[in-house]
């Protein structure tokens, strides 16, 4: 990563007005509009704004002069490599937009839309959460779950228009939503873009509106949408269904549902990525002779061999009774912690028996380090 200072052109303290005019000149010489095509020159308009991101806020300027590119790290949003154009142009918008007039036509450059006015029509995504238990994690699960989302609208069949009235296309923009403008200034051609007044940027024009939609070719709906659950999933992981999502205006495109997986406690079963733990609880008899247990696992119970002489907190492995690793074949293990039960109450004849024990055994405490 290249330092934020060397981007911009400008010493390690240099002033906000230098910041900011440095970065209009590296903004300018990269801009999109006059590099068309040009990967290279995208890629230095993006990290002139990230740059400039950093330095114009005073803030982060202190830690990243402070902790460099770490103190700053912008993993969390992604930064600014991974937005959109139009993103960088709205977080800006003190530089670039309006003015008008004044230092040549600046406002020219970088104003408005960008004709992200069609792009925009698609439906919005919707956003679930699945709590799921640890036995629908292991096997996998089909849900069912309600929605209220955006559908196409039955009367009109989404055209928005009432009858056999069809949208026509919008004659301000020949249909395709946006006006484009060509100036000439000292920088070069500059198209300048903007989303039509006349339609809204849809490229057509609905005359007559459908009454149950209003002619925005949906309505709300609430419905039952499957969601196929693959095993092995953790909290946190998420699941994007597309076209699930908000039907988008007048037939276009859905949104996607992005579906998010949450995990509920189980009362048994404590989770530690594949592998699951539980607690065992044997009698001391057991723990000499050594024995078998019936113990659950999320698959149903299972025979498990205690060896002789085992030790309080020895953990046995169940070899593959775990969480499935999502996508693959191998499972993780189950976990059983070995503990022995002190009983609190007992009969006359088990007393007699452990006092007889007592008499045995009795050798006193003993010591190890402790681990
Ligand atoms: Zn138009
Ligand atoms: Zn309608």
């Amino acid at each position: 990563m290249r330092d934020y200072y060397e981007i911009l052109g400008v010493s390690k303290d240099a002033d906000a007005n230098s910041i900011k005019k440095a970065y209009r000149k590296v903004a300018m010489k990269y801009h999109p509009d006059k590099n068309q095509g040009d990967k290279g020159a995208e890629e230095k308009f993006k990290e002139a704004a990230e740059a400039y991101g950093i330095l114009n806020d005073g803030e982060k300027r202190q830690r990243y002069d402070q902790f460099g590119h770490a103190g700053v790290n912008q993993s969390a949003g992604g930064g600014f490599h991974n937005m959109d154009m139009n993103d960088i142009f709205s977080s800006f918008g003190d530089i670039f937009g309006g003015g008008g007039g004044g230092g040549g036509g600046f406002g020219d450059i970088f104003g408005g839309g960008r004709g992200r006015s069609r792009q925009q029509r698609r439906g919005g995504d919707l956003k679930l959460t699945l709590a799921l238990t640890l036995e629908e994690i292991y096997a996998g699960s089909q849900k069912t779950v309600k929605i209220k989302r955006f559908e196409s609208c039955e009367p009109c069949s989404g055209s928005g228009a009432e009858g056999e009235a069809q949208p026509s296309t919008c004659s301000s923009c020949q249909g395709t939503g946006e006006i484009r403008q060509v100036q000439r200034s000292f920088l070069g051609q500059i198209v300048n873009v903007q989303p039509c007044h006349h339609c809204s940027g849809k490229g057509t024009i609905i005359s007559n509106p459908c009454k149950s939609c209003r002619g925005d070719g949906r309505v709300k709906n609430m419905v039952s949408v499957d969601i196929e659950v693959p095993s092995g999933v953790s909290r946190g992981n998420y699941m994007t269904m597309s076209g699930d999502g908000n039907r988008g205006p007048n037939n276009t495109s859905s949104g996607d549902l992005v579906v998010y997986f949450d995990e509920k406690e189980h009362d048994l079963f404590v989770r530690d990525v594949n592998d699951i733990f539980l607690d065992c609880w044997i009698d001391y008899p057991m723990a000499v002779f050594g024995g078998s247990v019936e113990v659950p696992t999320l698959a149903g119970k299972v025979n498990l061999k205690v060896p002789a002489g085992i030790k309080s907190g020895q953990i046995l492995r169940l070899k593959g009774k775990g969480i499935p690793e999502v996508n693959r074949q191998r499972n993780g293990d189950e976990l059983v912690k070995v503990n022995i039960k002190t009983p609190s109450k007992y009969s006359k004849s088990v007393r007699k028996l452990l006092e007889g024990l007592r008499k045995e055994l009795d050798d006193g405490a003993t010591f190890s380090k402790f681990n």
